[in-house]
């Protein structure tokens, strides 16, 4: 854990001032919801706050309180330029790496003099921020932004929309509160925030229950690829831009589909692996259940990272390369996967 001199950052933060607000790449809904709620909070402290998320977010996102106030660098390029470069404070949230805000947006951070800091439950963080809010052990960025607001003794202006972005985030990132990063202070927190106004039931509704029938006919599509190495007990999903295309692809149609591997008895690992025709590469997502670290293995072959039991990565060569690349180092694995 890496903790912030609130001391330092409350008086810094002391005067109205102009703030930038990262999100990843590709957000998800920890990354939207943390950078959202963060962004409340601050316009509440008097600050003039931006979100400023390098591409668009998937549609069951666009609910969030305040979504429509976020700046997407990739469609308006100038007005985010101007906000970051006039940013007394930059805060990146739900990552640790400026890579991952995509190699468009990368090197005009890494350019600006101002004051950043990192909220953030990934592994290894980099250190370019001044103040680091580092714990791989919090399920969710969302859980981290309600201590950090906790630490900075202004639990009492968490509000309904606050509440409602922060909720979301903790519980897209614990599959609902089932991984084994949920604990008893987030469900304490996840209690704390519905005490504040989040609506569970409706937030839930909004995330999950917002399936198209090509999505569906999509799954069925990536179920129908699945393959077992039972050997390895990894399971393997692959989808190629045809596919995607034939189900008329939507972005985050592909959102939790790697589960599916997971949830066979005896599966310790799942990977899918998706064609991005656009961006001539292959998007890899890793789930583990157990000791094997799939953050490890990304960073390793994939020129990825994340999580012991989340990871991402992707594919330089074809689909079908990617495939055969990937099976070919599992062997070197297996007292791993067998434990
Ligand atoms: P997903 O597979 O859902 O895209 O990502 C799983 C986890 O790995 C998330 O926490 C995400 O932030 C992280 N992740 C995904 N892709 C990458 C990547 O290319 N590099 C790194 N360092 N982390 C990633
Ligand atoms: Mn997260």
């Amino acid at each position: 854990m890496i903790a912030i001199d609130y001391k330092a950052l409350k008086s810094a933060l002391a005067t109205p001032c102009k703030i930038a607000i990262i999100p990843h790449r590709n957000p998800d809904g920890d990354a939207i919801g943390s950078t959202l709620a963060l962004c409340h909070y601050l316009k509440k402290l008097g600050h003039e706050a931006v979100v400023v998320s390098p591409n668009e977010a998937p549609s069951f996102l666009h609910w969030m309180p305040g979504f429509e106030t976020i700046l997407n660098f990739e469609n308006h390029r100038d007005l985010a330029l101007k906000t970051l470069e006039q940013a007394s404070f930059v805060f990146t949230l739900d990552f640790n790496h400026l890579s991952r805000v995509g190699h468009d947006m990368q090197p005009n951070l890494e350019r600006l003099k101002t004051t950043f800091v990192m909220i953030d439950h990934h592994q290894q963080p980099d250190t370019y921020a001044k103040y680091t809010y580092s714990d791989t052990e919090i399920c969710a960025t969302c859980q981290m932004v309600y201590h950090f607001i906790e630490a900075m003794g202004d639990l009492h202006l968490i509000d309904k929309d606050i509440a409602n972005c922060l909720y979301t985030g903790i519980l897209t990132d614990t599959g609902s509160f089932k991984f084994a990063s949920t604990t008893a202070t987030t469900h304490k927190v996840a209690a704390a925030l519905i005490d504040k106004g989040a609506q569970n039931a409706s937030i839930h509704r909004a995330i999950y229950d917002t399936n198209s029938p090509s999505r569906l006919h999509l799954l069925g599509c990536a179920l129908k690829n699945m393959e077992i190495l039972p050997e390895f007990h990894t399971a393997i999903i692959h989808l190629s831009q045809a596919e995607l295309d034939q189900f008329d692809y939507k972005k985050g149609d592909t959102e939790g589909l790697v589960n599916y591997g997971l949830s066979i008895k005896g599966i310790v690992f799942a990977v899918i692996f998706i064609e991005n025709a656009a961006e001539k590469i292959v998007k890899i997502s890793f789930r583990s259940q157990g000791s094997f670290s799939v953050n490890e293995f990304a960073r390793a072959h994939f020129n990825g990272g994340g999580h012991d039991n989340a990871a991402g990565g992707r594919g330089e060569d074809s689909l079908e390369n990617t495939i055969t690349y990937f099976k070919s180092i599992l062997p070197k694995y297996k007292n791993q996967l067998d434990k």
